[in-house]
């Protein structure tokens, strides 16, 4: 029993053998095939037959990404081929270059702009290009990133960094549809038109004189377009843009202003309202002015009656209905005749008003402006409102055939030529006819007395002005068929004009135009001294009670 177990047993021992030996014949040769990594490390030894073709026993090898590069298992070198001998195989791996996010921002850090994958090593850029919203204020420009972009070596981002400056507008100034200065202004800064003034051409016999922007020049806030306002000058020289009086560029601001103002009604544009005055008789009138000095008188009014007459009681004077505030124009001509116009405020026509003859050359308001009610029981019950009077002596001179102008009484000839001979003599504070200064006041005269001395015969002109306070008096002589009659109280102008025979005189009454038909006889007429010439005789003897205003004296050289 012993022996079949030792048998069974050596037979059991022996089995590998046989079945190594089983079918191949002689023993097998094997080769120890080793697996390196890139870096010699050793990843594995297989054991392969002689004439096999090597299996890496595990998984791919790896090789840990760098910043720059990730990789990736490319196979053995040298190339696996069937066993031979031991053999040794390193591993090979691809790079391929490794990508960062790059995120670009906003200012705020949280806008993103632009997201991209960048490769290491390169300097990443955008086509976006950033853009703030201006302010009112401010503009704002790309100014570049923050940081400033580098070659990437990881995720990285970046903010939009601006520049600021004043923001700008367009600031013009137009004239209808020409466009007279543009320019681009900052925030803040007062715009100056620096050209000429604007013009418009006169049409329909509206004259245009420019006024101002259409609205006020402000400290740039926007855009903006100031566009030129004419005044719209009509033919008696009221703008009917805003009613002011424009013939000239001296007008005399002339007005009732310390008059009680009153509130009831809103006068005419361009006027304050400043004068009220309620129940007058027919015929009374509103306004005490001394208009003698002035050759255009412009003012508005309005009435609380039905309608009232203005000037007379009739159809052919202003004829004023209750409809609002009516404006009025008088005009001298060269004739020193007023004229008055008439209208609405809201009409465009003037409408001539007639004047009585005898009130033509009135030197005050209150005798060329008066008030007939159509219906005399309502007179007491009307109120009248007269608003700003502007007056003006602008005018263009009118000489006479003897070098005076009519509505100034200047001696324009001969301005040069002036001498004011008798400057030296008391002022006085009477108000001398238009052109002069009243200088010389002289009383207690005797017949055959002179108002003033000075040497006459280098002038082959004089003229100047005087007035009185007694009933009359003879200029020059006793007798009034051949000598000057001067009435108290008038100015006259006197004109002297040397000529071969002497001395001739003509004189008129300031307002009158005609000096022809009041020639005086010069007694003495070749008495080159003035005090000579100019004697005074009062007709009732009553000289020395007589004051004798003269005024200046102009002369023109021989
Ligand atoms: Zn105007
Ligand atoms: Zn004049």
């Amino acid at each position: 029993m012993k022996k079949i177990r030792s048998i069974v047993f050596a037979g059991f021992l022996s089995l590998p053998l046989i079945l190594a030996s089983c079918g191949n014949g002689p023993q097998e040769k094997r080769y120890n095939i080793t697996f390196l990594d890139e870096d010699q490390t050793q990843l594995s030894v297989v054991s392969v037959k002689e004439g096999e073709m090597p299996v890496y026993d595990k998984e791919n090898p790896t090789k840990a990404s760098t910043d720059q590069y990730d990789y990736a298992f490319k196979g053995w070198t040298p190339e696996l081929v069937v066993a031979t001998k031991d053999a040794t195989y390193t591993a090979t791996y691809s790079s391929t270059v490794r990508k960062y996010t790059i995120t670009f921002y906003d200012e705020d850090g949280t806008t993103v702009l632009d997201s991209k994958e960048v490769e290491y090593g390169t300097v990443p850029t955008t086509s976006v290009v950033p853009t703030k919203a201006s302010t009112n204020t401010k503009v704002y420009t790309f100014d570049g990133w923050d940081p400033t972009p580098v070659a990437v070596t990881g995720e990285a981002s970046y903010k939009a960094t601006y520049s600021e400056a004043t923001r700008k507008y367009t600031v013009k100034f137009v004239n209808g549809e020409t466009v007279l200065q543009t320019e681009s202004l900052d925030y803040g800064t007062t715009p100056v038109y620096k050209g000429d003034e604007p013009t418009k051409e006169a049409a329909e016999g509206i004259t245009y004189i420019f006024d101002n922007w259409d609205k006020k020049i402000v400290p740039v806030d926007g855009d903006a377009t100031y566009t030129a306002v004419f005044h719209e000058i009509d033919s008696l020289g009221i703008c009917r843009h805003c009613n002011k009086f424009l013939d000239s560029t001296e007008v005399a601001d002339y007005s009732i202003k310390d008059a009680k103002v009153n509130e009831i009604a809103t006068p005419a544009i361009g006027f304050e309202n400043v004068y009220g005055k309620t129940s007058f008789d027919n015929g009374s009138v509103g306004i005490d002015l001394d208009i003698s000095n002035y050759v255009t008188i412009y003012f508005a009014l309005t009435h609380g009656m039905s309608y009232l007459y203005v000037y007379g009681g009739s159809d052919e004077y202003a004829k004023l209905y209750n409809l609002g505030w009516f404006q009025f124009v008088l005009k001298k001509d060269s004739d020193l005749n007023w004229h008055a116009y008439y209208k609405l405020e809201t009409e465009t026509t003037w409408i001539e008003s007639k004047i009585d003859d005898g009130d033509k050359h009135a030197t005050n308001l209150s005798s060329l402006l008066k008030f007939y009610n159509w219906n005399a029981d309502e007179r007491a019950a009307a109120q009248l409102l007269c608003s700003e009077i502007y007056a003006s002596d602008a005018h263009e001179h009118a000489a006479d055939d003897y070098g005076i102008c009519k509505f100034c009484g200047i001696l324009i000839d001969s301005e040069k030529a002036c001498d004011a001979a008798v400057k030296d003599a008391q002022s006085i504070d009477e108000v001398a006819p238009r052109g002069f200064n009243s200088i010389s006041s002289i009383s207690g005269l005797s017949n055959g007395n002179v108002g003033a001395s000075f040497d006459a015969t280098k002038y082959k002109t004089l003229y100047f002005s005087l007035c009185h306070d007694i009933s009359y008096i003879y200029l020059f002589g006793g007798n009034n068929s051949v000598n000057p009659t001067l009435w108290k109280d008038d100015w006259y102008n006197i004109l002297m004009i040397k000529e071969s025979s002497g001395w001739i005189v003509y004189f008129k009454k300031s307002f009158e135009s005609n000096w022809t038909t009041n020639r005086s006889k010069v007694d003495g007429a070749t008495d080159q001294n003035f005090s000579s010439i100019l004697r005074f005789y009062n007709w009732d003897g009553k000289l020395s009670s007589a004051t004798v205003k003269c005024t200046e004296v102009y002369g023109i050289l021989a």
